[in-house]
C-alpha cells in the first residue's frame, strides 16, 4: 500500500500526576497519512487510554499531541472542535455505543446537527448516502437500532464516525465483539473506505491476528509503554522484543502456512500492577530473557533496524536460516 509520508499526528504523551496513575507511562509516536498503525497489547496496557490522549478525549498530564502540524496539547474545549472534526472514533460495542431508543438516521444525523453542516432534509439525504457508503440499505434509516445485526449496527458506528469527513479514524477494538465470519466483513470495508476516503486508521486491538491483517505499522504496548513499533510484517516475521515474541506465540491462529509453528512461550506471572511499577524494564518480572542489568535500568525505545524500534536490553536476533538437515553421526 501506498503511504504518502507525511505525519498528520504526532503524539509523545504519557506521566504521573501526583497521586494519579495513568495507563499510559510513555508513549511516543507518529501516525502517517493514509496509514494503519496497529495498537496491541493485553488488556489494561493503556492502548484504549493512549486512543482518548490522542484524540484529546481525555486531559494529558504530560507530553504534546499534534495534529496537521499544530500543536493542539492545550486547546480549550472550544479550540478543539474543528479538530474534533478530523478525528473520529469507533468504538468496540456497537450495541452500547447506539442510544436505542433513536432512530439510527438520527443517531447518524447527530455529528451533522451538532457541527451545524446540516439539518432536516440535508441531514437525511446526507445520511442515506452514508448507508450506501457502508453498505447498508438507505432505506432503512427511520429503524431503531436492535432491528440490525451486530456488524450493521458497527457500520452504523461506522457511518456516523465518517459523517464529518474525517482525516483519523480511531477504532478500538471495532470488531472484537463481533463473530468471527462478520470480523472480515467490517475489517474489509474498513480498508475499502480507507483507500476511497484516504483515512488514517489508529487501530487498536488486543487481537494479534487482526492487528497484523489489517495494519501497515504495529505499535506493542505493555505496562503503558511502547515496547515495539515497526512495520508489520518484519515485526510478525521477527519480533524485536521478548513481550512481542510472547504475544505472538501466544497466538497460534496466525500461523501462515509457513508450517514452522512458534515456540510456544508461556509469561509466568500476573501482569504487575501499574501503580507499583516494577524497576528497570517494567518487563524483567515476566520476562525469560531478563539480566541483571534489566531490573535495574529502564531501556529506552531505540532504532534496532531501519524503521523498526524496541524497548529492551536485549532485543531478539533475526532468526537464522534454519541448518539443513544433517546426517546424523554413528
Ligand atoms: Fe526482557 Fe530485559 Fe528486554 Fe526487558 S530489557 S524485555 S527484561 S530482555
Ligand atoms: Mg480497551
Amino acid at each position: 500500500r501506498e503511504v504518502v509520508k507525511d505525519f498528520p499526528v504526532r503524539a509523545n504523551v504519557g506521566g504521573r500526576k501526583k497521586g494519579v496513575v495513568h495507563a499510559v507511562h510513555s508513549v511516543s509516536l507518529e501516525l502517517r497519512s493514509g496509514e494503519t498503525l496497529g495498537v496491541v497489547g493485553e488488556s489494561g496496557c493503556g492502548k484504549s487510554t493512549l486512543a482518548r490522549l490522542v484524540t484529546r478525549l481525555l486531559p494529558l498530564t504530560s507530553g504534546t499531541v499534534e495534529f496537521e502540524g499544530r500543536d493542539i496539547t492545550k486547546l480549550s474545549r472550544r479550540g478543539l472542535r474543528p479538530i474534533r472534526r478530523e478525528m473520529q472514533l469507533i468504538f468496540q460495542d456497537p450495541y452500547a455505543s447506539l442510544n436505542p431508543r433513536r432512530r439510527v438516521g438520527d443517531i447518524v444525523a447527530e455529528p451533522l446537527r451538532v457541527h451545524r453542516l446540516a439539518d432536516g432534509a440535508a441531514a437525511r439525504r446526507r445520511v442515506q448516502e452514508l448507508f450506501e457508503v457502508v453498505r447498508l440499505d438507505p432505506s432503512h434509516v427511520d429503524r431503531y437500532p436492535h432491528e440490525f445485526s451486530g456488524g450493521q449496527r458497527q457500520r452504523i458506528g461506522i457511518a456516523r464516525a465518517l459523517a464529518l469527513q474525517p482525516k483519523l479514524v480511531v477504532a478500538d477494538e471495532p470488531v472484537s465483539a463481533l463473530d468471527v465470519s462478520i470480523q472480515a466483513q467490517v475489517l474489509g470495508l474498513m480498508a475499502d473506505l480507507q483507500q476511497e476516503f484516504g483515512l488514517t486508521y489508529l487501530f487498536i486491538a488486543h487481537d494479534l491476528a487482526v492487528v497484523y491483517h489489517v495494519s501497515d505499522r504495529i505499535a506493542v504496548m505493555y505496562l503503558g509503554d511502547l515496547v515495539e513499533l515497526g512495520p508489520a510484517d518484519p515485526l510478525y516475521q521477527a519480533p524485536l522484543h521478548p513481550y512481542t515474541e510472547a504475544l505472538l506465540s501466544a497466538a497460534p491462529e496466525l500461523d501462515d502456512g509457513t508450517g514452522a509453528a512458534r515456540p510456544r512461550i508461556v509469561l509466568t506471572g500476573d501482569v504487575p500492577n501499574p501503580i507499583d511499577r516494577p524497576s528497570g524494564c517494567s518487563f524483567h518480572t515476566r520476562c525469560p530473557h531478563a539480566q541483571d542489568r534489566c531490573r535495574v535500568e529502564q531501556p529506552e525505545l531505540r532504532e534496532i533496524e531501519p524503521g523498526r524500534f524496541a524497548a529492551c536490553h536485549f532485543p531478539r536476533p533475526a532468526p537464522t536460516p534454519r541448518p539443513q538437515a544433517q546426517a546424523v553421526a554413528d
